[in-house]
């Protein structure tokens, strides 16, 4: 990406409260090949390939975000890595100049990519891994491959890529893993970013699984001393240091809501923009003409909620996470 061209021509994303929008999560697809007990119902609907935005869609309304102050260009899905056309994507996304290209995935066809990622400069991955059993992580995913998505981990932090892990805790699921997640990011030198399950689509009601952020830091000082790093302000993870080297990340969307630094927004691979996880509102950015952007991302800006809303019925992989 040009260093030349980093600066946004404005930075138009402001919302009512003063909050600017410096990252976009764009969903490559609704489609995904894990069966995550908590993210995916039981018989998902994928939306044919061909409905998707095409690569020059996804271009063009990027584009346009990042010249109004979009920093951040993070891909996710559903599983990104499943759609056929990824490089093409990815490549025509590497062409836009934000300052920083990242992608979320469970890892499992990624270690094919990586190269490639690396050639057209996408820096940052977040990976999921629920369980460091491979057979928990197997029950948990309906039917993920530890060993490649463990591979692919590996890989990636010797290649040098920025790599964080997101563990998504639930009680009597994987809860008693703490301290190995903790032990792992001490080995490893990975981050491990400890997610607190959010109410989002059909698992929303299984209440009693949830722990919240508090908990699994008083858990973890039983056994090893944290210390607090500095972040970002609007990182959506507090994180402390272990004694043992590890380096822990906790995302409190449920008990500590960050909605007061929030700077998302999120685009559908339908090409539909929305200013919050958990409101379903939001307005198509397909076939807009260039001269209307101002007036349809004013109006997205206005549905940005100010507070954290209770819940959402669509699930985390229709939305992108
Ligand atoms: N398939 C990719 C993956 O799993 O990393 C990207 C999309 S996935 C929806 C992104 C993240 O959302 C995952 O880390 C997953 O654990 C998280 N997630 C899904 N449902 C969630 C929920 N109800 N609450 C909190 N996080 C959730
Ligand atoms: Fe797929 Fe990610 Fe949802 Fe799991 S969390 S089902 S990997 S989209």
């Amino acid at each position: 990406m040009s260093a030349a061209l980093l600066a946004p021509q404005s930075t138009s994303l402001t919302d009512l409260s003063g909050r600017v929008m410096r990252k976009l999560r764009v969903s490559l697809t609704d489609a995904c090949q894990y069966r995550c007990f908590y993210c995916m119902p039981e018989n998902p609907v994928f939306t044919a390939n061909s409905k998707l935005l095409s690569a020059a869609e996804y271009q063009a309304i990027c584009s346009a975000l990042v010249e109004r102050g979009i920093e951040e260009l993070r891909v996710t899905g559903g599983e990104p890595t499943v759609r056929p056309e990824f490089r093409e994507i990815l490549t025509a996304l590497a062409a836009i100049p934000a300052k920083r290209l990242s992608l979320t995935s469970n890892g499992q066809l990624l270690q094919r990519h990586l190269e490639f990622l690396s050639d057209i400069g996408c820096t940052h991955l977040n990976i999921s891994l629920d369980s460091l059993d491979a057979g928990r992580f197997e029950r948990i995913t309906g039917g993920g491959d530890f060993r490649k998505v463990m591979a692919s981990i590996e890989k990636a932090s010797a290649m040098g890529f920025e790599v964080k892990v997101n563990a998504i805790v639930f009680r009597g699921v994987n809860d008693d893993e703490l301290g190995d997640f903790a032990r792992w990011s001490a080995a490893s030198r990975i981050e491990v970013r400890f997610l607190e399950y959010m109410k989002i689509g059909d698992y929303a009601g299984n209440w009693k699984r949830f722990i919240p952020a508090d908990e699994m830091i008083a858990r973890l000082e039983e056994t090893t001393t944290l210390y607090p790093v500095a972040v970002p302000a609007d990182s959506t993870s507090f994180v402390f240091g272990t004694t043992e080297g590890g380096r822990l990340g906790f995302i409190a969307s449920e008990s500590k809501p960050f909605c007061g630094s929030c700077s998302r927004l999120r685009l559908s691979a339908m090409g539909t923009l929305r200013s919050c996880l958990m409101s379903e509102q939001g307005l198509s950015l397909r076939h807009v003409d260039p001269a209307d952007y101002p007036d349809v991302l004013e109006r997205v800006l206005a549905m940005k909620p100010t507070g954290r809303l209770d819940h959402v019925s669509q699930s985390m992989h229709e939305i992108g996470g």
